[in-house]
């Protein structure tokens, strides 16, 4: 309304005062024959009032429009808007306040989206990204894959090193994968020590892939304690994903998330990925079956015991126990602990502690330890040592569980498309590469139900020929050169440990190959 008087209001001064000086005569009948001085008078009045007020308008006009740009794209969310302070007066106020406002807004607008602690993208910026990466897949019918990342026994860090510490390693662990990450992903911390990856244009198999890289770098970080040991934190990882065609939000958080926990109840330091493994899938990536799991926490059950069995026996003959290692003490903690409802993992972690808590004392001279009398300084001081020495020994005993990622990805093949991440090339452990040359050795030289052993010669021709594609070709080199004369002997430590070399172990093993054969050096490297 106001636009449409807007054009009359402007034009009719100039109407009237052109009317005017072309017929000053019209103002006759009001002021006789002056009319053409008063005409012209009241025609020049006009136009100066005319041009004043368009000077003024189009002056405005011209200073205010990139302030109301300005605070136009201010309102719409874009950031770092900045308009040039000149002028006078309330200009210069006004170019200032929108200058301020603006810096305000994208402060807020990174506190929200940054997290503070690491300096990666917040829970809020990773959620809006991920419904605008999926709807984007959805509307393109491109692949899209989510992971979680979660810290193992973070806690456990804290309790022991103080959360500052926790904090240290919680940032470095994120610095890390940021670092690593493609362009494309985004990777933020979802909350505590859980983080969220979000790889665009990216299937699970490639995504798994991916995340066990991940994993890996995680792994080789370490954190200096101040005044203590170097630390090592593992991450366990939970993948889902797919077609465009096929994802929804809510669906990929819900099944990384219980991809991430199976992640966890396996055993941690792993990437499992949510998805019925199909027929064609490159990487099989099922999970491990019920019965397969139990016999699994079964055997390596069997194995704690045995260590801590061989361990106790270390502290038995020591003055303090007289062959009843802490039977007590570990009945306390067990009661103790159930009371308190704590996790089962974490009973059996208290009662195997209390069992050893002492077996630092086995470098401690038994005469000090048998002292009736007070005990010198010197004395005293070897006696303290002894929570130390604790830890070193039972330090020594976790080199089982840094075998695992060795154990894990011995069957992977140098090219990829192995099991069960398809990792390839030098994302193969070392020790799974060394290891799977040495297995499918050992396997090709012997006789196995379904096939008869090879001489040393033939399979060192069949390592050869499966270099690069199943195997590392430097590592096959350095195997080949190293018994170019004479084939690799038996460990003599191992034959004293298995009493006899055709264990029943061997036999099983066998069995079990024969039902997925593959290619020869897969048959042959179980
Ligand atoms: P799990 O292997 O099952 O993941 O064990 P966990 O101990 O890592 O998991 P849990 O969820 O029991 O504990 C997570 C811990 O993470 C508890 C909390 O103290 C710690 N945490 C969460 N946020 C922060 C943080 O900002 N700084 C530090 N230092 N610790 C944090
Ligand atoms: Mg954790
Ligand atoms: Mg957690």
């Amino acid at each position: 309304m106001l636009r449409l008087l807007w054009w009359p209001a402007a034009i009719s001064p100039a109407v009237v005062a052109a009317a005017l000086l072309l017929n000053p005569a019209i103002l006759n009948e009001f002021v006789g024959d002056r009319s053409t001085e008063i005409a012209m008078a009241i025609a020049t009045a006009m136009i100066g009032v005319w041009l004043t007020v368009a000077i003024t308008l189009g002056y405005v006009r011209l200073r205010l429009r990139p302030l109301i740009k300005a605070t136009e794209r201010i309102a719409a969310g874009q950031e770092g808007v900045t308009v040039p302070v000149r002028g006078v007066g309330g200009h210069v106020r006004l170019a200032r306040a929108i200058n301020t406002l603006s810096g305000a807004m994208s402060s807020a607008r990174e506190a929200a989206t940054i997290d503070r602690l690491t300096g990666i993208p917040s829970r809020q910026a990773l959620l809006a990204n991920l419904f605008t990466e999926v709807d984007r897949a959805r509307r393109y019918g491109r692949p899209l894959s989510v992971a979680f990342l979660d810290i193992d026994h973070f806690k456990s860090v804290n309790d022991t090193y103080g959360h500052a510490f926790g904090d240290i390693v919680l940032r470095g662990v994120a610095q890390a994968i940021q670092e690593a990450i493609r362009a494309t992903d985004t990777f933020g911390r979802y909350g505590g020590e859980e983080f969220m990856l979000l790889m665009t244009e990216t299937d699970v198999d490639e995504g798994a892939q991916l995340a066990e890289k991940l994993r890996l770098l995680v792994a080789t970080q370490s954190f200096q304690v101040p005044r203590g040991p170097a630390l090592s934190v593992t991450i366990s990882i939970g993948i889902a994903g797919g077609p465009g065609s096929r994802i929804q939000v809510d669906s990929l958080i819900r099944d990384a998330d219980a991809a991430m926990y199976t992640a966890k109840a396996l055993g941690r330091n792993q990437t499992f990925v949510f998805a019925e493994p199909d027929e064609d899938a490159r990487v099989p990536r099922s999970p491990i079956s019920a019965a397969g799991r139990a016999r699994a926490i079964e055997v390596g059950r069997a194995a704690r015991e045995a260590a801590a069995a061989a361990l106790t026996a270390v502290i038995s003959p020591l003055p303090h126990y007289r062959g009843q290692p802490s039977a007590l003490i570990a009945s306390i903690v067990t009661t103790m602990a159930q009371q308190l409802d704590l996790p089962e993992m974490e009973v059996d972690r208290i009662r195997i502690a209390a069992l050893l808590h002492d077996v630092g004392k086995v470098a401690v001279p038994v005469d000090i330890l048998e002292k009736p009398s007070a005990l010198t300084t010197a004395e005293w001081q070897s006696v303290v040592q002894h929570p130390r020495i604790g830890q070193v020994i039972l330090d020594q005993a976790t080199m089982l569980r840094d075998a695992a990622p060795i154990i894990l990805h011995h069957h992977e093949r140098f090219a990829g498309h192995g099991y069960p991440h398809g990792l390839s090339g030098s994302d193969i452990p070392l020790g799974a590469r060394i290891v799977s040359i040495a297995d499918a050795y050992d396997a090709m030289t012997h006789d196995r139900p379904y096939k008869a052993a090879i001489s040393h010669t033939q399979a060192i021709r069949e390592l050869r020929r499966h270099a690069s594609t199943q195997f590392d070709p430097n590592l096959v080199t350095m195997f080949c050169d190293l018994f170019a004369d004479h084939p690799p002997a038996p460990d003599p430590s191992v034959l004293a440990m298995n009493g006899d070399v055709h264990d029943p172990v061997a036999r099983t093993r066998a069995v079990t190959r024969q039902r997925t054969p593959k290619s020869g050096a897969d048959t042959a490297a179980g």
